[in-house]
């Protein structure tokens, strides 16, 4: 053995869903959004002449920023965009949970966060989420490095009402708390527990930052904005935060967005109304797989992202994912403890759905 093998930094890394090759596959693995992005996104691109491919992106992607900010009625100097949401969090570990204290997030979760953990060698605790699949705020009220967690959390879906972020939030003014709000666009306000008599309560921690220094909430484009092929996500949170932020990110790359996805990510951004319809097509969808997979003997936990955590009363998950993967069908399972009972179906279109129903009630006998 080379005596350099033993200075390598060896991580388990975090291993994604499958992208097939084939374009005839009803893709439900990764929750994608099944519908276009805006066409002012494609608008967007189309201006973009080929000859300004020798230049470098603006390094403060300000276009896409502004659009940001302008949205969500911060200022551009609390938001900081990356290459994903994935990069986003990558930054704020290395950038936030310098302690040595461990960090918190739940035991069923995002799984990307113990390996970024193990890369920038952070030790971490994961507190088990209850019998119901739900975090108990009080297990994040004690000293640590740092809290995230995912809300809605992943893969279960399952929302956590504000009022009980807020508590973890205020619980824990010494350390940052990161809310990883990749699906929180997907939560049915409406229907929701929440809702006052003079609308919609809020169901994001943005509408916490006003109050709160130590909180950084953390959006993509990927999943509700259908942009999960330019990479596109971005942190809120107070200035100072976002300046921390910055001052890693310029020790590290300071070109992470391209022009396309700065120029699309912002037209997508001011496209409000697209968003809307999007949203409630998929939100239309997602009820009515509830009642299918209902009837078929599925039981899940109440889903608030655009994917459903479900469980059939007899079959085996595994055995249900080959059956299905067999026909064209791609759904994704985790042979984890306590999860491998379940399967994570992103909510397709209507007609893909229709396909995935036809396929389980064959499969189901
Ligand atoms: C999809 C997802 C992300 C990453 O999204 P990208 O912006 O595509 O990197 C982050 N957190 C959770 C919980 C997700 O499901």
């Amino acid at each position: 053995m080379p005596a350099w093998e033993a200075y390598i930094r060896r991580v388990e890394p975090y291993v994604p869903g499958e992208q097939p090759k084939r374009r005839d596959i009803v893709k439900l693995n990764t929750n994608e959004n099944p519908y276009p992005p805006s066409p002012l996104a494609e608008e967007a691109l189309a201006r973009l002449s080929a000859d300004t491919m020798r230049l470098y992106p603006d390094p403060t992607a300000s276009e896409l920023v502004d659009a940001i900010a302008a949205a969500h009625g911060v200022k551009p100097s609390q938001v900081f965009p990356g290459v994903g949401s994935d990069d986003v969090i990558a930054m704020a570990f290395l950038t936030f949970f310098n302690s040595k204290k461990p960090i918190l997030f739940p035991d069923i979760s995002y799984s990307f966060y113990s390996v970024w953990a193990e890369l920038y060698r952070i030790p971490y605790e994961c507190p088990a989420l209850d019998a119901e699949f739900r975090i108990v705020p009080e297990d994040y009220m004690r000293e640590s490095g740092g809290i995230i967690f995912p809300n809605p959390n992943a893969p279960t879906s399952l929302y956590m009402p504000l009022a009980e972020v807020e508590r973890i939030v205020a619980a824990n003014p010494d350390v940052i708390v990161m809310v990883d709000e990749a699906y929180v666009d997907f939560v049915d306000a409406e229907g929701g527990a929440g809702s006052a008599p003079a609308g919609p309560a809020p169901v994001s921690a943005l509408s916490l930052l006003d109050r709160y220094e130590n909180l950084l909430v953390i959006r993509t484009f990927s999943k509700s904005r259908s942009m999960a092929g330019m990479r596109i996500g971005y942190a809120v949170g107070s200035e100072s935060l976002i300046r921390a932020l910055n001052d890693v990110k310029y020790s590290f790359n300071s070109y992470t967005l391209n022009r396309d996805a700065i120029a699309a990510g912002a037209a997508a951004m001011s496209d409000g109304q697209y968003f809307l319809d999007t949203r409630r097509k998929i939100l239309a969808t997602r009820a009515r797989a509830c009642g299918e997979f209902r009837a078929l003997g599925f039981d899940f936990p109440e889903p608030s992202g655009n994917f459903l955590f479900v469980r059939h009363k007899e079959r085996h998950a595994a055995e249900i994912f080959a059956a299905l993967k067999e026909r064209g069908i791609y759904v994704r399972y985790f042979a984890k403890p306590r999860i491998d009972e379940y399967l994570r179906v992103t909510v397709g279109t209507d007609g893909q759905m229709d396909t995935l129903f036809t396929a389980l009630r064959e499969i189901l006998g």
